[in-house]
């Protein structure tokens, strides 16, 4: 059976199609700068890249070309062999704890939520609709990244606010990247070969989160309200004190909006830097010398040894440490920092193993207290899995 994954941002929107139960990549692609001048896209198809200029001028034209593609290339002889199509959604705040198919309202609900995801949910809600219109007889879901940490306990999500911003304003934690930390979780159990597990996941990517998984469920994660909360990011500040906010528009004059950028697109690696939000331009800097980078690189690694601190005491214990997306599967200085900074448990790192990248691998010493892995994570077979369970259950 076919099945499309598919995430729509809101310039962009990747696609991956799946023969299921093989979970056997068929094609997939990124369609880019949609409705901005020069689009374009690319496709991967038999380990080739190819990339086409298209005019792209709004998602419904992207996915007329996608269709043209799967077409085209054989993937399919007609639409209708596409069975299910996976959406992600970034924000299905408390709504949604599980993976459901598409319907008018589903729809809805996710537009609804649109205000705590401002730049995701509304591109999704476009990248649906441009679906369904395509593949109207196809079973469309929505996977949602805040589903699994929907397990926490009310005192994990509640803010220490007035309770009102809760009920009226739907003011607390809801994390994100739940597919990702559900899909390395699960990796994590399959490896110790139960499901009594105590997992702490590290998804440090551009955006990061760690979460606490207690036999299979989040019990913890550091995202909030937002992505922008818990750790410190490529260009996100991570935690930090409610206060310096009104402190600064005090100062300075800066708006809500401009706030909202500063700690959302100037903060993090960059702001600590100064000289880039990816954290390989910050490691080249830092070789050279430059303090800012090495700053950077210190408070970074601190913020995570912090929550995994912090979950050893609420999991009451760790089995397994995973280090997954961009940072986590390729940073071996990064994981070293990490990892080091964590010898009080009796972890301890082995730095033979800790240079591979982007493959699965344990990278603590076989006498270490806790074992550490890297396990790249896999959003879209999540997507796929989900569908799929859902369309043959249908
Ligand atoms: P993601 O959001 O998961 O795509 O991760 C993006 C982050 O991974 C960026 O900060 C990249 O600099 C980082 N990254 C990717 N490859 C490497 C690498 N080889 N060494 C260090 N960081 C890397």
């Amino acid at each position: 059976m076919k099945i499309l994954a598919v995430n729509a941002g809101s310039s962009s929107l990747k696609f991956q199609v799946y023969e299921m139960p093989e979970e056997k990549v068929l094609i997939s692609g990124v369609f880019e700068r949609i409705g901005i001048d020069n689009s374009f896209y690319t496709i991967k198809l038999n380990g080739e890249k190819i990339r086409k200029d298209a005019s792209l001028s709004n998602h419904s034209v992207a996915v007329g070309f996608l269709t043209k593609e799967l077409l085209e290339n054989n993937i399919v002889e007609s639409l209708e062999e596409i069975k299910g199509v996976g959406h992600r959604i970034v924000q299905g705040a408390d709504k949604f704890d599980k993976t459901v198919i598409v319907d008018d309202v589903v729809e809805k609900i996710i537009s609804d939520l649109s205000p705590l995801a401002p730049l995701h949910n509304p591109a999704a809600v476009v990248g649906i609709k441009a679906f369904r219109e395509f593949m109207p007889n196809a079973v469309h879901t929505a996977v949602f990244d805040t589903a699994f940490h929907q397990t926490m306990d009310e005192e994990q999500y509640i803010y220490a606010l007035p309770y009102e911003w809760y009920t009226d304003y739907s003011v607390r934690k809801y994390g994100a990247h739940g597919t990702s930390h559900k899909y390395v979780s699960e990796r994590a159990n399959e490896i110790l070969g139960r499901t009594d597990t105590k997992v702490v996941v590290c998804h440090l990517g551009n955006g990061g989160s760690i979460s606490a998984v207690l036999n299979g469920k989040c019990i913890d994660t550091s995202m909030g309200f937002t992505p922008n909360a818990g750790i410190v990011m490529g260009s996100r500040c991570g935690d930090i004190d409610a206060s310096i906010i009104p402190y600064i528009m005090k100062k300075t004059g800066m708006t809500p909006d401009d706030i909202d950028n500063a700690i959302n697109k100037k903060s993090g690696l960059l702001g600590i830097s100064g000289v880039s939000s990816d954290s390989r331009d910050v490691e080249i800097s830092a070789e050279k010398g430059n303090k800012r980078s090495i700053l950077a690189q210190k408070i970074y690694a601190r913020r995570v040894i912090d929550y995994i601190a912090r979950y050893y005491c609420l999991l009451g214990g760790i089995d397994m440490i995973c280090f997954t997306a961009g940072i986590g599967e390729n940073s071996c200085l990064t994981r070293k920092s990490i990892i080091d900074g964590l010898g009080v448990y009796g972890i301890k790192l082995n730095e033979e193993a800790n240079e591979t990248r982007g493959k699965e691998i344990m990278i603590s010493t076989k006498d270490s207290k806790i074992p550490c892995y890297v396990i790249p994570t896999n959003e879209e077979v999540m997507i796929a899995r989900d569908t799929y369970k859902l369309v043959i259950g249908k």
